[in-house]
């Protein structure tokens, strides 16, 4: 059989969602390249009963991916989709319909609230953000009509923690469905179905993928929520491609060591940042300074490679001048890859969350490289800012 769900994380990582006895000992499944499924006679194809139907409905290779990531998530199932983006689509659009109202963090992923504040209220759903430090105070916000509270922790770019049980537990007090975008601490840091969320999102396309090469999304439920997560998901018709499902799968062996590396040097790399002159705040959950630090301790078994940093002053001048003296880290969006990137955000679309800084917010991507040589990159980038 496949893994026996025991031994440490790495151990089962090496081997979940495989079951090489079912194909003649090989140790990782097929790429199953399939739209139609035949069946062996009309009883059985008009009752549909056997296991694979059709392509849309799931392969061993879909099916070898979900499995590992049920076992990661401690979810009833999970659905495998072409992006992360639409890893947060498809259980808004499986759980919103016209009248209802849904309660979105302030801090969201921004291509969240692109779709919320288009399509979702194209379809006569009500969107309204809320600050991603409420905690459990969000039972004021609310509604009869609450069908969805919307949560990601840390928040995209600026790292607030959300109070996940204390939001989970108030929400689904009132009967609304809990989701959370989990794509910054993965399964391995941070399981949010034990945490009272319902439906757990992530972009595999980030640390699973971990190699820039792949886009993919998970989307995990529990058995409450599953049955709804995967009628939807049929209907849509969102299936992703085999090579690329495949290659998550790949990915997941190496994601717990690869995970260790990225904690290891961005917590590193972050602490020292601290003491830099022309950086004014660190966002860094693991560091004591930060505001949300006690509840990511709380929470949280680790930090993942991803934080943003503040500089002291200046604009986008400042911000520019910085990334063009960087020649390790890339520019470029996306993250959870091997190699590190840099990107000055804009927080131009937010309500309530935009922390007040004294100049631009720089994210980092810490990857694999030599931490020594990330920092000596990061203090040429900070030195052409001219900042003090
Ligand atoms: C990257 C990202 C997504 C979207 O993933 P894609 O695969 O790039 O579509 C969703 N949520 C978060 C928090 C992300 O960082």
């Amino acid at each position: 059989m496949a893994s026996d769900k025991s031994g440490g994380i790495n151990t089962r990582l090496a081997h979940m969602g495989n079951d090489p006895l079912s194909f003649h000992g090989f140790v990782n499944p097929p790429v199953v390249h399939g739209s139609t499924v035949l069946f062996p006679d009309s009883a059985t194809m008009a009752s549909r009963s056997q296991k694979y139907t059709y392509g849309t409905r799931g392969t061993p290779t879909t099916d070898a991916l979900a499995t590992a990531i049920n076992e990661l998530e401690g979810s009833a199932g999970t659905i495998i989709v072409p992006s992360g983006l639409a890893a947060v689509t498809v259980p808004l659009l499986a759980f919103l319909s016209a009248g209802d109202h849904v309660l979105i963090v302030d801090s969201v992923y921004h291509p969240t609230r692109r779709f919320a504040d288009t399509m979702l209220k194209g379809f006569g759903v009500e969107v309204e953000y809320y600050d991603p430090l409420v905690g459990g105070e969000i039972e004021a916000l609310m509604k009869p009509n609450t069908r969805v509270v919307f949560t990601e922790s840390p928040g995209s770019n600026t790292m607030e923690i959300q109070d996940i049980p204390a939001i989970a537990a108030a929400a689904r007090a009132r009967g609304a469905i809990v989701m959370m975008d989990n794509t910054w601490a993965t399964p391995l840091l941070f399981r949010p179905l034990d945490h009272g969320v319902d439906v757990s999102i992530h972009a595999a396309t980030k640390y699973p993928g971990g190699h820039s090469d792949v886009l993919l999304g998970t989307v995990s439920a529990n058995e409450s929520s599953w049955e709804r997560l995967h009628e939807a998901f049929i209907t849509l018709g969102t299936c992703a491609g085999p090579n690329d499902v495949y290659q998550v799968l790949r990915g997941l062996r190496t994601m717990g060591i690869r995970l260790e590396r990225h904690q290891e040097s961005a917590r590193e790399i972050a602490r020292w940042l601290e003491g830099m002159p022309g950086v004014a705040r660190v966002l860094h959950p693991a560091l004591p300074s930060h505001p949300g630090h006690a509840i990511w301790k709380r929470d949280f078994s680790g930090a993942s490679g991803l934080f943003s940093f503040v500089l002291s002053g200046g604009g986008e001048k400042e911000a520019h001048a910085f990334l063009d003296a960087l020649k390790i880290f890339g520019l470029g969006y996306s993250w959870g890859g091997f190699e590190s990137l840099a990107v000055h955000v804009s927080l131009a679309d937010r309500r309530v969350a935009k922390g007040n800084f004294p100049g631009p917010v720089i994210r980092l991507q810490i990857g694999l490289e030599d931490a020594a040589d990330l920092k000596a990159d990061i203090e040429n980038g900070l030195k052409a800012t001219g900042l003090r």
